[in-house]
């Protein structure tokens, strides 16, 4: 039987979905929030994913709910399994990639490293915490923070009054120590409703002004025991906040051989796009399987390097179909991916993968290949 997936958002993760959809042979249905998004291809629906009945309406002819982003209010979601729909990730598990201090309460119970933190209320509550970390913290948004977006840095308690005076009564603020990390890393696992997991290798990612920009699989260096270590921290959080789909953990690597986990995420991540050419099983094709509960495809890395660096719109000139065009003839090698999105100066518009044997080689090509687009 055929199964129909709805996946509620219409950005370049759903658009990613498609293909592997089809060679599943699972029906893909898109709720977009906008005419003409980068999912469009499938998208059966436009409409306020954040509005019960319009969600309602689009939910009634697929047998799994998924997600390109995790926005999608509780309220909504829990009124979804109410009514017996399947939702994955579930709101239980979902609540954890919501709201970051929901997050660093349950992987203090989990046992999983992370920086020190606390929830602070007020300018006082903040310059506490500073004074007992070295001067220095990161105040973050709980809810809603992307790309670095909701991230501050701070020095003295009062730099963060902006975001005091815009919270709810009784609401609080983030805060973490600042942590000296020499390297950021990503660990991604698949889980099924079943419980099965698979776990991909660990990733080195390198972020610029907040945002993702190039990923190198493995992180150089990785022997067995960060391998190890990551994983466990990654099938450790998947089981026990029960996610279903994929999950990827955000991680700090300190000078101490210590990692820290800074942030999570319930669908497929940046950090993952290298797996679509680099891994027998595409972290997109992953997602499908594990919300459809069929078995999971191995994550084995089909070259010995994969590198993926993020195509962000720019100042180039001319179409970006050209540039397209151009870094195809240069870079045969590259795997080009669009989002079929308008290139705003610092948006995603899509992505180059390039797997091989030998890094330099393979840093050098993909870094050649999304010059094109600079
Ligand atoms: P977003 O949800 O916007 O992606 P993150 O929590 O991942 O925000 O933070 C964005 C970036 O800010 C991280 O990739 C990291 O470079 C930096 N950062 C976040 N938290 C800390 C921390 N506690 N110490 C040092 N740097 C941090």
């Amino acid at each position: 039987m055929t199964v129909r997936v709805g996946v509620i958002g219409g950005g370049q993760l759903a658009r990613m979905m498609i293909a592997p959809a089809v060679e599943l042979g699972i029906e893909l249905r898109v709720l977009a929030e906008d005419q003409g998004m980068s999912a469009q291809l499938a998208a059966t629906a436009v409409g306020d994913y954040r509005d019960l009945e319009t969600v309602r309406e689009f939910v009634r002819d697929v047998d799994v709910v998924t997600f390109d982003h995790e926005h999608v209010p509780q309220e909504v979601l829990r009124a979804l399994v109410a009514e017996g729909v399947q939702v994955h990730p579930g709101p239980d598990a979902l609540q954890f990639a919501q709201d970051k201090l929901v997050m660093r309460a349950r992987l203090a119970e989990l046992g999983v490293p992370q920086p020190d933190w606390a929830a602070v209320h007020d300018a006082d509550e903040l310059q506490r915490f500073i004074d007992d970390h070295g001067g220095g913290a990161v105040v973050k948004t709980p809810r809603g923070g992307y790309d670095g977006k909701g991230v501050r840095v701070v020095r003295a308690g009062d730099e963060a009054s902006d975001w005091f005076a815009a919270l709810a009564e009784g609401d609080a603020l983030l805060v973490e120590e600042l942590v000296a990390f020499t390297r950021e890393l990503a660990q991604q696992v698949a889980r099924r409703p079943s419980g099965e997991i698979v776990a991909y290798p660990v990733v080195e990612t390198v972020q610029r002004d907040g945002v993702c920009a190039e990923v190198i699989a493995p992180a150089p260096g990785a022997g067995a025991r960060l391998t190890e270590l990551t994983e466990r921290i990654g099938r450790t959080i998947a089981e026990g906040v029960g996610v279903t789909g994929m999950l990827a953990v955000e991680l700090f690597e300190t000078d101490d051989e210590r990692v820290l986990v800074n942030e999570l995420a319930m669908r497929p991540h940046n950090s993952g796009h290298w797996s679509q050419d680099g891994s027998v099983t595409g972290q997109f094709e992953q997602h499908l399987r594990a919300v459809a509960d069929l078995p999971l495809g191995r994550t084995e890395q089909r070259a010995q390097w994969s590198v993926m660096i993020n195509i962000l719109g720019g100042p180039a000139e001319g179409a970006l179909e050209d540039r397209f065009a151009r870094a195809m003839t240069a870079h045969p090698e590259a795997k080009i991916h669009t989002y079929g999105k308008a290139p705003r100066p610092g948006r995603k518009v899509g992505h180059v993968n390039v797997a091989g044997s030998d890094l330099d080689d393979v840093v050098y090509a993909a870094r050649a290949a999304a010059a094109h687009f600079s």
